[in-house]
C-alpha cells in the first residue's frame, strides 16, 4: 500500500509531467469510486487545466483552473499511469483522463480508490481530507509538535497512524519505525519517557526519508509504470515473521494490535 514516500514520488512525477495540460475526454467505468455522477464529472472536468499536483497525507491533490481540485486516493493500492501523445492507453482502468495534446493518464484502483472533483470552496468541508495533518517530512513536523502529540493516552501505533495527527504513514513503514525505536506498538504514548519520544521523532523522519531516497516500494508502480525502489528485504522486521531479529536474533512475530497486524521482535519491543 502506498504511503508517504510513494505518494511524494508519484505526485512529484505528476506535477512535473502534467502542468498546464488541458482535460479533454474522460471515461469512468466505476461510478462508486467518484463523488459525482459519471456524466457530470466528464462534463465538469473538460476544458480545465492542471496547475500543479502534490500530496497531502495519502491523497493526491491536483489543482485545476477555475478554482477546482481533482483529488485521488489510491485506497489499498492503485496503478496511476501516464501515457504520452500517440502512445497506447493502458488497457485496465476505472478512470481515464485524456488531455487535448493526446496524452493522458489512467487509474486502476486495486481496492477502494477514489477520484473526486471538487470546487476549492468545498475543500474545507471535505470529510476525507479536511483534517489531514502535516507529514513527517514537512518542516513543521518538529520535535515540539511530536512531543505534544505524545501526551495522548493512546497506543503509540494508533497515534502515528492517525491521519489527523500525522499524515502519510499506514501499516507498512510503522513496523520498522517502532522496531528501531524499540517500542511496542501497544505502548501508551504518554508512558514513553522524553528520550524515547525524541528518539522516535528522529526515527520516523529518518525512516521515511531513507525510503524516499531509495525510491519507495518497488511493489508500487510509479507514474511511468516503473517499479523502481526496494523490495521486501529493505525491511528489518516488517513482513519478516519467523525470521531472526537483526538486533538480537529472537524470532520476529506477527501479532494482532486492534484492527491491524504488527510485526515485532518481542525481545527488543517489550510492552
Ligand atoms: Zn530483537
Amino acid at each position: 500500500m502506498a504511503e508517504l514516500p510513494e505518494l511524494i514520488i508519484l505526485s512529484g512525477q505528476m506535477d512535473k509531467e502534467l502542468q498546464s495540460k488541458e482535460f479533454d475526454k474522460s471515461e469512468f467505468r466505476q461510478e462508486k469510486s467518484l463523488n459525482l455522477p459519471v456524466e457530470e464529472f466528464i462534463q465538469k472536468i473538460k476544458g480545465k487545466k492542471i496547475i500543479n499536483a502534490f500530496n497531502k497525507g495519502k491523497w493526491i491533490f491536483i489543482k485545476l483552473s477555475d478554482d477546482y481540485h481533482l483529488l485521488l486516493n489510491l485506497g489499498m493500492g492503485a496503478d496511476i499511469l501516464y501515457y504520452g501523445p500517440g502512445k497506447d492507453i493502458p488497457s485496465e482502468y476505472q478512470c481515464l483522463f485524456q488531455f487535448t495534446d493526446g496524452s493522458g493518464f489512467s487509474c486502476k484502483f486495486w481496492w477502494m480508490g477514489r477520484a473526486e472533483l471538487l470546487q476549492d470552496q468545498e475543500l474545507s468541508q471535505h470529510k476525507s481530507t479536511k483534517d489531514i495533518a502535516i507529514s513527517p517530512l514537512d518542516d513543521n513536523f518538529t520535535q515540539e509538535y511530536f512531543r505534544e502529540l505524545c501526551k495522548a493516552r493512546s497506543q503509540i501505533k494508533n497515534l502515528i497512524l492517525n491521519q489527523k495527527k500525522i499524515g502519510g504513514i499506514g501499516n507498512v513503514y510503522i513496523h520498522d519505525i517502532l522496531f528501531r525505536a524499540k517500542i511496542h506498538p501497544q505502548k501508551v504514548a504518554n508512558t514513553l519517557d522524553s528520550n524515547q519520544v525524541d528518539n522516535l521523532h528522529v526515527i520516523i523522519i529518518e525512516n521515511l526519508k531513507n525510503a524516499l531516497d531509495e525510491g519507495g516500494l518497488a511493489f508500487e508502480k510509479d507514474f511511468y509504470g516503473q517499479q523502481n525502489g526496494f523490495e521486501q528485504d529493505f525491511f528489518l522486521v516488517a513482513y519478516n515473521e519467523g525470521k531472526p531479529c537483526p538486533e538480537c536474533s529472537n524470532t520476529i512475530e506477527k501479532i494482532k494490535t486492534g484492527s491491524t497486524s504488527s510485526y515485532i521482535c518481542p525481545n527488543c519491543q517489550k510492552l
